[in-house]
């Protein structure tokens, strides 16, 4: 058996070091934000490249505040792509906000600049390029673009902690970043968490303040709030688990570079794996191989004990959830195809070489059928 992915594994490695961080939170009695969380901020931050860390409950929360600190709501549109987690447009939507979609460049898979200035228009408020599977956009068009409009761009960085563009670190390129700590992300929490991340004080006080109701010390407060807050436990099992964060990446990025030698000794036909684009350094978030006949593929997988994902069975413009907003369904074509056709492979620290040549052995095969 081969899992998609094993956290388990993680845990027992790290397991004094995590049951003393959670002895600790229990010892002070204090479950929510404190300085626990202030420690992960302050050691998240500079992974960013960045001066503040705002830690708060979930990706789709980090996204909802930071959203909201621009001043985004309803009449404004805001333009992501169709193909990401359907929490992207969720949070868009949540502000009252209009999600408009553009399609991807088919070969980094993530938002095609080309695309996006046709897409502009004067109620745009905002532009949330989305770096997926661990690979940043092509982020300096996009600049370029949102320069020209002055509309500002926040990256959703929830798959791509770590990542580079052009010698920056993803979460320093656009206004204000936002990630996840979900647990099966690149750094995962165990349970849920999220930051926005920004070099800017003001919203990063703004975000601040509406993670815990306004946090101000009056009972009377303009803006609406929200209980965004991170716990404590969650703060320190990650400042545990970010010291791991560099060498997690690393392992993920040899598992990668097993996969890319296995398959292409294999000469697998009809099997495309990743193109990562020399512009960065890719965190492999997932793995993701295309292939015709994808569902036939993961079911000979899954029959062999080789566990795989999708991201994402539907984009954005076929969720039923966004019906209303009356997206063209055939307008997001290479978005579209990635969802026919991926396949997301096991990858996480730890998977070993003959795991890697067993689930190559297997996809080459049934690829063949
Ligand atoms: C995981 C994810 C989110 C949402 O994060 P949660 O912590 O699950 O709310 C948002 N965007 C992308 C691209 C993600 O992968």
């Amino acid at each position: 058996m081969i899992p998609y992915l094993d956290l388990a594994a993680q845990h027992r490695a790290l397991r004094s070091e995590l049951m003393a961080a959670i002895e600790g939170v229990l010892n002070t009695g204090q479950f929510v934000q404190g300085p626990p969380v202030e420690v992960f901020e302050r050691a998240f931050a500079p992974l960013c490249s960045v001066s503040h860390a705002v830690a708060v409950n979930s990706g789709t929360s980090a996204l909802h505040l930071a959203l909201l600190a621009l001043g985004i709501g309803p009449g404004d549109e805001v333009i992501t792509a169709a193909h990401t987690f359907l929490g992207t447009a969720a949070a868009i939507r949540y502000t009252g906000a209009r999600p408009v979609l553009v399609d991807i460049d088919p070969l980094r898979f993530t938002m095609d600049p080309a695309q996006l200035e046709c897409a502009i228009t004067a109620k745009t408020a905002a532009i949330i390029p989305v770096h997926m599977h661990g690979q940043s956009v092509d982020f300096d068009p996009i600049a370029e673009i949102a320069h020209r409009h002055d509309i500002p761009v926040i990256e959703d960085a929830a798959q791509a902690h770590c990542a580079t563009y052009r010698g920056k670190r993803v979460g320093s390129l656009g206004r204000v970043a936002c990630f996840s700590f979900y647990p099966t992300k690149n750094l995962g929490a165990c349970g849920e968490g999220g930051a926005v991340v920004t070099d800017d004080d003001e919203l990063a006080e703004r975000v601040r303040a509406m993670r815990d109701w306004g946090h101000i010390e009056t009972h009377s407060r303009e803006r609406i709030g929200f209980n965004y807050r991170m716990e404590s436990l969650q703060g320190a099992i990650l400042s545990v688990k970010v010291r791991h964060l560099r060498d997690w990446t690393a392992a993920r990025q040899q598992v990668a570079a097993v996969y890319d030698r296995f398959f292409a000794a294999a000469g697998a036909a009809g099997v495309t794996t990743p193109r990562p684009c020399p512009d960065g350094e890719h965190v492999y978030h997932h793995y993701v191989i295309q292939v015709a006949g994808r569902d036939r593929v993961r079911q000979g997988l899954e029959r062999r004990g080789i566990g795989t994902a999708i991201h994402y069975p539907l984009p954005v413009h076929r969720q039923p959830m966004f019906a209303d907003l009356g997206y063209p369904p055939k307008a997001f074509a290479h978005a579209d195809r990635l969802t026919q056709t991926a396949i997301s492979l096991p990858i996480y620290p730890g998977l070993n070489e003959s795991a890697i040549a067993q689930v190559v052995e297997a996809v080459a095969h049934e690829a063949a059928e």
